[in-house]
């Protein structure tokens, strides 16, 4: 059987016809009186009265250009966190179907299952962070198997060929690949497979590289079938005006080369950060997004140091990840004062 994007879907999409707003119709005039919107602007932003259009097209092609990806396969969301609910909320049937993950990982993709009466086939990564053996027998029921590369909060990789083998082991399976870091190692992407698989989709943010974390502004790649039903589900202005022209200007050439500039200045300040944590921590793993994780035999120390000297990271509750803390990627003169402060840790 051949992969079948309908298939999968909640069979209740496949007879619904989208909300037709107001923008979706258009028209053709000089007086617009269809929308309820109010005539009058009271911003510096050009058409604020007005609603925006579902998918800005000049925010999709300068996310098509930055990534090659054809525009009509590109959705941009509310943050990546909209991308993982919109699949969700599109492919699985609530109390019926279940997503797979492979933990420690992302929490988001269990609670936004949860948020909808979806299960969670909650996998373990292998000791070095790889896809455990098998894993296709114990997600076979799942309709989404997220997958997080690099991986929050470990940091780790999974390789493109393993990531690949992966995609083509499941089918009849949507493998999606989560690269909200994939800019802090960009020869990790798998977006130029999406060519070869239909059942592959990823997701991308501004959220981190492109420091636009407050705009809120992410993307789903995916071939034609999977956008068509996931652009049934979405919001009808999901990306306000303001954001579509932050994200645009963030995706011209200028910015990019400011993103890969700040980039290799965060993996510089992150690298020697790894090596100061390396001196003390039980284990450190090698970053590859803009974070390290690093476990310490005497955990609760070391956080209320961190604690002391004004230092903000990230500890959980997850009892694998119990003596474990994350450290972001920060300048040079906040990672020079993280620093001197670790360099207290016996
Ligand atoms: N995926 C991963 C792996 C993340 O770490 C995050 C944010 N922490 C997201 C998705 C959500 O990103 P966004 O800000 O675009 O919603």
């Amino acid at each position: 059987m051949s992969f079948n994007a309908q298939q999968l879907a909640r069979p209740e999409l496949l007879t619904l016809v989208p909300y037709q707003s107001a923008r979706r119709i258009g028209g053709q005039g000089d007086i617009w009186i269809n929308a309820n919107e109010s005539p009058f602007n009271n911003s510096d932003l050009e058409q604020l009265n007005r609603y925006p259009e579902c998918q800005p097209p000049e925010l999709i092609n300068a996310y098509s250009q930055y990534t090659d990806v054809a525009a009509n396969n590109i959705v941009a969301t509310r943050g990546a966190d909209e991308a993982i609910e919109l699949l969700i909320r599109t492919f699985c049937i609530p109390g019926k179907d279940t997503i797979a993950t492979f933990g420690p990982t992302y929490g988001m993709y269990a609670i936004s299952a949860a948020t909808f009466n979806i299960g969670v086939k909650k996998l373990t990564l292998t000791e070095d962070f790889q896809l455990p053996s098998q894993w296709q027998q114990q997600a076979a029921e799942a309709k989404l198997v997220f997958i997080c590369n690099p991986n929050n909060p470990t940091g780790s990789v999974i390789n493109k060929a393993q990531l690949e083998q992966a995609i083509q082991s499941m089918p009849n399976t949507i493998v999606v690949i989560d690269e909200a870091y994939i800019e802090f190692c960009p020869a990790q992407s798998v977006a130029d497979l999406l060519s070869l698989y239909p059942n592959l989709v990823v997701l991308r943010t501004l959220s981190k590289a492109f420091s636009l974390a407050g705009a809120r502004c992410g993307f789903l790649l995916a071939n034609d079938d999977i956008i068509d039903l996931v652009m049934r589900v979405i919001a009808p202005y999901p990306v306000p005006l303001p954001v579509a022209e932050l994200a645009s200007k963030a995706l011209s050439k200028t910015g990019i080369n400011l993103m890969q500039q700040q980039v290799a200045e965060l993996n510089r300040q992150g690298q020697k950060l790894a090596q100061e944590l390396a001196n003390v921590a039980a284990k450190v793993i090698a970053p590859n997004g803009n974070f390290v994780l690093a476990k310490f035999k005497q955990v609760d120390l070391v956080k209320q140091l961190l604690i002391d000297n004004g230092i903000v990271a990230r500890a959980y509750s997850d009892p694998v990840l119990a003596d474990a803390i994350r450290f972001s990627f920060a300048n040079k003169q906040q990672t020079d004062a993280i620093i001197s402060v670790i360099k207290q840790i016996e």
